[in-house]
């Protein structure tokens, strides 16, 4: 809850502050890695600062994490990691990277296609990789908002990997993925719903000094409803986003991954929305960088994909589940959601 709304307020003062609040991707590191890997980790990014990034997205393969392609072949005392991972952030920060990849034997690469298609049957697994590892190389390109750290390629050459630096056992990449990202979603959309009210703010004030006629500009019924409306859906994502912080603190590991999902989705569509009409109020100057509007615009945009609203598409939607309230739904844990956020849910999931 207290990251929250660090990241709540980071997201007012300017998007890309959100890494002062936290040890990033390096909670896996810690949470999952062997006693040797967590205390290094530890010390790295949460004493010192470093950044840690996570390596998921292939080229071929960002939302569909079963068609993940890189692989770990298994040497007995040691792992060899080939493969692509892109588009990440942080390639030129980050000290290392939780890499997701499927452990294989090395009679299993011999024998299969080249596609990869037989590396769907195989579980994902984690790893740290430190940066300073043999045979990763890294290219960079320019995202279109977010642009405090960079974006780019990672490319690892049969990168020889201790075991000691796999987090969990083998094939518990999926579990490891899901409830580090539930809350990862909930932090990214605070940033967003943090620089959506600050815009909403800002835009109120210039509009009740800006006149047209003889009223000001946030008198205008028009201009009034859109602003109500952009401050309401901030408020409710807003909303909906503490409550499943406090559930996820109040429960462990016990995370409801499509509930996070929802909440990420609907806390940047309304932030998105809100600091457009923002942006519109502000006339020709929120169009320019006089105002903070166009960058948080461009940082929201660059927020909505990020291991954010397209790993729903695997975990949103995952078996046939009516949203009908009172009946039968695997991801909405019977007794444990209240009426606003079904409410809520029901109205996106329209
Ligand atoms: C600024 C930025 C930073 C990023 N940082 C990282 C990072 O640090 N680490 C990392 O691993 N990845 C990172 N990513 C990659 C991100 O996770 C992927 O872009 C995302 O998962 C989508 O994968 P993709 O790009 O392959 O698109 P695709 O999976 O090809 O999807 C393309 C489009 O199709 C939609 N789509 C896909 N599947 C479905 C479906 N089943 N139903 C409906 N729609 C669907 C998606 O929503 C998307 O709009 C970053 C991306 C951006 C933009």
């Amino acid at each position: 809850m207290a990251q929250g709304l660090a990241m709540f307020l980071a997201g007012r003062r300017d998007c890309d502050a959100r890494e002062i609040f936290s040890s990033g991707h390096g909670a896996m590191a810690v949470r999952y890695g062997r006693p040797v890997v967590a205390r290094a980790v530890h010390d790295r990014v949460v004493a010192a600062g470093e950044l840690a990034g996570v390596a998921s997205s292939e080229p071929h393969s960002g939302s569909d994490l079963r068609g993940l392609r890189t692989v770990a072949v298994d040497h007995g005392d040691h792992l060899l990691l080939s493969g692509t991972k892109g588009l990440v952030s942080r390639v030129d920060e980050a000290t290392g990277f939780v890499v997701f990849c499927k452990v294989v034997k090395p009679e299993q690469t011999a024998a299969q296609d080249a596609d990869g298609a037989w590396l769907r049957e195989v579980p994902l697994s984690a790893l740290w990789l430190p940066m300073a590892s043999a045979g990763v190389l890294t290219e960079t390109t320019v995202p279109l908002g977010l642009r405090g750290w960079s974006l780019g390629h990672l490319h690892f050459d049969n990168v020889r990997v201790g075991k000691e630096l796999l987090l969990g056992m083998p094939g518990e990449g999926r579990r490891i993925f899901d409830t580090h990202f539930s809350g990862w979603r909930l932090m990214m959309a605070l940033v967003c719903l943090g620089a959506a009210t600050a815009a909403i703010e800002e835009t109120l004030i210039r509009a009740r000094r800006r006149s047209v006629g003889r009223i000001s500009l946030a008198n205008v019924p028009s201009v009034a409803s859109r602003l109500g409306t952009a401050a309401a859906e901030v408020q409710a994502a807003t909303a909906w986003c503490f409550s499943l912080l406090e559930r996820i603190e109040q429960d462990g590991c016990e995370v409801d991954v499509a509930a996070c999902s929802a909440a990420k989705a609907l806390a940047t569509d309304a932030s998105y929305r809100a600091v457009d009409i923002g942006l519109q109020l502000h006339g020709s100057e929120g169009y320019t960088r006089r105002t903070p509007m166009e960058k948080r615009l461009r940082d929201i945009r660059g927020s909505v994909s990020p291991t954010g609203r397209t790993t729903p598409s695997t975990a949103f939607w995952p078996t046939p589940c009516s949203p009908m309230p009172g009946r039968p739904c695997r991801w909405w844990p019977s007794g444990r959601h209240d009426a606003f956020q079904e409410s809520l849910f029901l109205s996106i999931a329209r």
